[in-house]
């Protein structure tokens, strides 16, 4: 028989936390104590909050101390809007984010070229017209002609995603292998440009980059995408990520690494497409202790600004005539959001152009219309892009979730007005606080690989508008910037609400997931121009540091 006063002292050591963290700015987005210095973390969840006197009394001998000398604290950021294996086979084919010119991407594929063997695929992402600093000596709807790329690359076939995912350019070889010819059609939601002599030019957009398929990637490469999005997330400070729609096969390979317990951080996985929920059987919305989460559906209304394919009401200023791409009927986007509704799915559908945006908003209300027992819903509409001004108190009187990229603001911006013309820029493009104002939920992201994944860079975007580099001075349409809190809130709180886990996180509070960002500087308060330079210091996960920073 053990005296009571050891068996509770037991008792405590059995409870004493495996980590705190002490000295540290704590920003818990907890309304009822908003700061703190320390967090204690026992067991996968959050066990204490408060001073760092109060959170060391309750050490352990096992519990191990991180002093964080003053580093800041947040919930465990939230990506809520990317493409998980996209972020890894960005960094496994021909990297093209950045070149500066059809030059410089013809000249890295001719690099390529040289260490392929005759005849094998050359894969390249990134590449952005919108971005080049020359323009090249030919342009056709605003792209060069293929003549230059199959010049260097004759016998192997080519086949360059641009940054948005949204067009690929094909080289001869690669349309020659896949039967491209002056009849072939574009599917339905795609287009395929060509030259006054009606043949194909190379570039293929939306549903027709589906004519130009290279070799699928094996599940051995689809493991290493994983592994090296999982790497890339938590070094930049992200624990939680909802993945903008993935396939029957990713979607049982993440069933497969939640059950062996080898996800590195939360994924919310988006089904992607209709057909594939009605597979699905019922959501599968995971434990409160799971890392995988599968209740709902990512539908794709229509295409991108950049390569025009963004569905809008009245013609583009540069290319008129066209008026964008339907990539879904909207009578199918109808129907999915009613499935949904009926069946337990989250709806969440990509939308860029305002016709796009229009739509997804009317299909969302018929489902409400259909079903005003379904009360906590949640319904996203991914991107929010372009609005007409009509639309924009739907979001709040509808409840629809504004999920919106801040990275993309500053990408777009400068070239938006080409696309677009001046007004409608400034009536409906990226207005987030118009979209606030309406009393609609904001969350953010970067659509990476779209943008780089890093939250710090969109958060910053997001409260400034400008470039990295602070141009324009005052940030585009500044009274569209989102405050830092609201920024913050957009990345943690009101984040993981938009894929029901706030019971769980997005605060720093007792009992919720042990998932903290930990940077250097504190992106609440320090200037502008040092936000950029605030540093990922610690990445935790579950209780465990599943990245820490060299430099500290
Ligand atoms: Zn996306």
């Amino acid at each position: 028989m053990f005296p009571t006063s050891t068996i509770l002292a037991l008792v405590l050591a059995a409870a004493a936390p495996d980590r705190i963290l002490v000295n540290g700015v704590v920003h818990t987005m907890d309304d009822a104590r908003p700061r703190a210095e320390a967090v204690a973390m026992t067991g996968g969840r959050i066990s204490a909050v408060g001073s760092s006197a109060e959170v060391l009394a309750l050490k352990g001998p096992q519990t191990e101390v991180i002093d964080l000398r003053g580093a800041t604290v947040i919930p465990g950021l939230k990506e809520s809007h990317g493409h998980f294996i996209g972020i890894g086979q960005a960094r496994m084919v021909l990297d093209l984010v950045g070149t500066k010119s059809w030059d410089e991407v013809v000249a890295r594929v001719a690099e390529a070229v040289k260490t392929r063997p005759k005849g094998a695929w050359i894969v390249g992402r990134g590449w952005h017209e919108g971005k080049w600093q020359t323009r090249p000596a030919r342009e056709i709807r605003g792209f060069p002609p293929h003549n230059a790329l199959s010049a260097v690359s004759p016998d192997n076939p080519v086949y360059l995603v641009r940054a948005d995912g949204h067009a690929g350019f094909a080289n001869a070889r690669a349309m020659e292998l896949m039967k491209i010819t002056k009849e072939t059609k574009a599917p339905a939601g795609g287009d395929v440009i060509r030259d006054e002599t009606g043949e194909a030019t190379g570039v293929f957009i939306d549903t027709a980059k589906g004519l130009i398929r290279p070799p699928s990637p094996t599940d051995a490469d689809i493991r290493e995408a994983v592994r090296l999005a999982t790497e890339e997330c938590l070094r930049k400070g992200i624990t939680f990520f909802d993945d903008a729609g993935a396939d029957p096969a990713t979607l049982a390979l993440y069933k497969d690494l939640a059950a062996k317990n080898q996800l590195g951080l939360r994924l919310y996985a988006m089904i992607a497409g209709l057909d594939s929920m009605k597979k699905f059987g019922p959501p599968e919305p995971g434990g409160a202790d799971s890392f995988l989460s599968i209740r709902s559906v990512k539908l794709v209304i229509d295409g991108a600004l950049g390569s025009r394919g963004a569905r809008l009401l009245e013609p583009y200023v540069d290319d008129p005539g066209n008026t964008g791409l339907w990539v879904t009927d909207p009578a199918k986007v109808r129907e999915g959001a009613l499935y949904g509704i009926e069946h337990g799915f989250q709806v969440n559908v990509h939308a860029i152009g305002d016709a796009g945006n229009r739509a997804v908003l009317d299909a969302f209300e018929a489902a409400f219309k259909a079903h005003p027992e379904k009360k906590d819903v949640r319904f996203r509409d991914e991107h929010s892009q372009i609005l007409d001004e009509s639309d924009i108190p739907r979001f709040g009187r509808l409840g629809v979730i504004a999920s919106i990229q801040g990275i993309h603001g500053t990408s777009d911006l400068p070239w938006a007005a080409k696309r677009l013309g001046e007004a409608r820029v400034l009536e409906g493009a990226y207005v987030w606080q118009k979209l606030r104002k309406s009393g609609a939920v904001l969350i953010n992201g970067t659509d990476a690989p779209v943008e780089d994944v890093d939250p710090i860079k969109s958060y910053y975007a997001s409260v400034t508008r400008q470039s990295e580099a602070g141009e324009p001075r005052g940030g585009y349409q500044p009274d569209q910037k989102l405050t830092r809190l609201e920024a913050l809130r957009s990345y943690t709180k009101d984040a993981y609400w938009a894929s029901f886990a706030e019971a769980n996180g997005g605060v720093v509070v007792p009992g919720k997931w042990a998932d903290l960002t930990v940077l250097s500087k504190d992106i609440l308060s320090v200037p502008d121009a040092e936000i950029l330079k605030a540093q990922v210091l610690y990445t935790i996960v579950n209780g465990r540091v599943a990245y820490r920073s060299g430099a500290k």
